[in-house]
């Protein structure tokens, strides 16, 4: 006889989390849940993101470009989906502002907008301090825990590899690098995002801009 259960089993790594970026057209606006901020190098490859591991990676080998990305769990009070935001280096600077003016990103209200309707323009991020009395925020997740689920990482090889920054921020890579000590190793952290990966983002943002044509 089958067993019958009203509710899907849980996934033994861990609950999942979507990834929501920065819609073009329409702003995002998101409180944010987590403390702080994970960043990690990431390439667009075999048709997916996936975080660069140098010294030893192979998307690097093959001459793909790399780029830095800020992950942080954020709530859509709106539609109530409690999600990964992930933005650029660039954008997240105003993340590290108000996390250095308030201690803490938790509770962050943001929006997130582009200065026009290029796919890839930039961002615009502005932060003010949520409004709490009526929303009680979600705990936030293990960010690192659900970057390792969403990339089929071994969970316990993320946690072997984790490295602050100057500027506070934490870096994640999916080898230990035992025998490097800089945390900069990447010369050109400015690449332009390739076309194809901002198609594949803008299908995963959850408010779609409405009457933007997608190539
Ligand atoms: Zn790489």
């Amino acid at each position: 006889m089958p067993t019958f259960t009203d509710t899907p089993p849980e996934d033994p790594r861990g609950p999942s989390f979507q990834i929501v970026r920065t819609p073009t057209g329409k702003p995002l606006t998101a409180i944010v849940t987590s403390e702080t901020m994970v960043g990690c190098y990431t390439h667009f490859w075999k048709r997916r993101t996936m975080p660069c591991e140098r010294p030893d990676c192979e998307a690097c080998r093959n001459g793909i470009p790399f780029r830095w990305h800020a992950y942080l769990s954020a709530y859509l009070s709106g539609s109530l989906l409690h999600c990964l935001f992930e933005c650029t280096a660039q954008a997240a600077e105003r993340f590290v502002d108000y996390r250095d003016a308030q201690g803490t990103l938790r509770g962050c209200q943001f929006t997130a907008s582009r200065m026009n309707y290029a796919p890839n323009a930039r961002i615009i991020i502005t932060t003010k301090p949520a409004d709490l009395t009526r929303i009680q925020l979600p705990k936030p997740p293990n960010i690192e825990k659900v970057l390792a689920i969403l990339w089929n990482l071994p969970i316990p090889e993320v946690k072997a590899d984790r490295q602050g920054t100057k500027r506070g921020q934490k870096t994640v890579t999916h080898r230990p690098r035992p025998t490097r000590e800089q945390t900069d190793g990447h010369p050109n952290p400015a690449e332009p995002l390739p076309t194809n990966l901002q198609n594949e983002l803008d299908q995963l943002t959850p408010n779609p801009p409405q009457g933007n044509p997608k190539p």
